[in-house]
């Protein structure tokens, strides 16, 4: 399978301050690749550099093999940024077909290419609407329709499901999803929603510039989910005797005791050698929230 994107060693400042830091990644043909990362990330800078919007100051980026600033890169990417790109005062309709126009595609093809774009992204319903009349959910679906008109193999998305209720950040989530899997395209997209990412088929998360960890979502729960125990002693002298014994690393706070676990399973032979020793217990999976927020540095200490 051929790589849609490879960045490699990617570097932009903005007089002076240093916003992308040397960034290398890929992106597989046929994923679904969420970009996460809190605010000022770097997120919307790398996107608009593989979409040629803006210019890096070194490092390299193809699309499908070409480099990023070439006419079969920028052909080949279907873009939807934050800032809507539609005419307000035209239906979702025209607005499909003068982007269409701008490609050059004959009037057949265009009309087909339109009516592809409005059903694939369920706009059709409010397709002979004003664009400004539209609620924002039907806004980010004709936006997502705009960047299909030409019939891309990649679709790019700066935050889609920002600004959106949550409901409707579903059913939008949903409808990309199904792009991916229905329709065949390669989709990258920024989210600083960690429940999102979960969903992708990789994960690429970005922290000040910097890429600080990748993987599928079970990689990361794996490598970076901590799990837990707690427990408060009848008798904390009593109950440290017999971890020390057991070699179970520990620490106590306030007269709870904290045992970190790789594996929420091992703390059943620890619960049994306390038997009748500890008032009361919890054992914790760690979450990938808690993992993101770890791995960007925003945890509170
Ligand atoms: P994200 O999309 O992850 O929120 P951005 O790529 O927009 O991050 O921004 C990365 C950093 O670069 C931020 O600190 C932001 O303030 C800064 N930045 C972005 N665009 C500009 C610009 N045009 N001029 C100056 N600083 C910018
Ligand atoms: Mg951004």
């Amino acid at each position: 399978m051929m790589t849609a994107i490879v960045v490699e060693e990617l570097r932009k400042s903005y007089d002076g301050f240093e916003a992308v830091k040397g960034v290398s990644f890929t992106v597989r043909e046929g994923s679904f690749t969420a970009f996460l990362g809190p605010n000022g990330a770097g997120k919307s800078t790398t996107i608009s550099i593989i979409c040629s919007l803006l210019q890096q100051d070194s490092g390299r980026v193809s699309v499908f093999g070409n480099d990023a600033s070439s006419l079969e890169s920028r052909r080949a990417i279907g873009v939807v940024f934050q800032d809507p790109l539609l005419d307000g005062m035209l239906t979702v309709r025209e607005n499909l077909e003068v982007r269409g126009a701008m490609y050059g595609l004959s009037k057949d093809e265009l009309r087909h290419s339109v009516e592809k774009a409005l059903e694939v992204t369920d706009s059709m319903e409010f397709a002979g609407q004003r664009y400004r009349t539209l609620s924002g959910g039907q806004r980010r679906r004709a936006d997502i329709a705009r960047a299909l008109v030409h019939g891309p193999r990649l679709l790019i998305l700066d935050e889609p499901t920002s600004g959106l209720d949550p409901r409707t950040r579903r059913t939008i989530w949903d409808t990309i999803s199904r792009l991916n899997r229905e329709q065949g395209l390669t989709v990258l997209l920024t989210t600083h929603y960690m429940e999102e990412a979960t969903d992708a088929d990789d994960v690429i998360i970005i922290a000040k510039g910097e890429i600080v960890a990748r993987g599928t979502p079970a990689q990361l729960r794996d490598e970076y989910c901590t799990d837990s125990m707690t427990l408060v002693p009848a008798n904390l002298q009593a109950v440290e005797r017999i971890l020390e014994g057991m070699g179970v690393a520990y620490d106590t706070d306030k007269g709870v005791v904290r045992i970190g676990l790789s594996r929420t399973a091992d703390a059943v032979p620890i619960i049994s050698a306390l038997q009748g020793m500890v008032e009361s217990l919890e054992v914790r999976s760690g979450t990938l929230d808690e993992a993101f927020l770890e791995i960007t540095g925003e945890g509170s200490e």
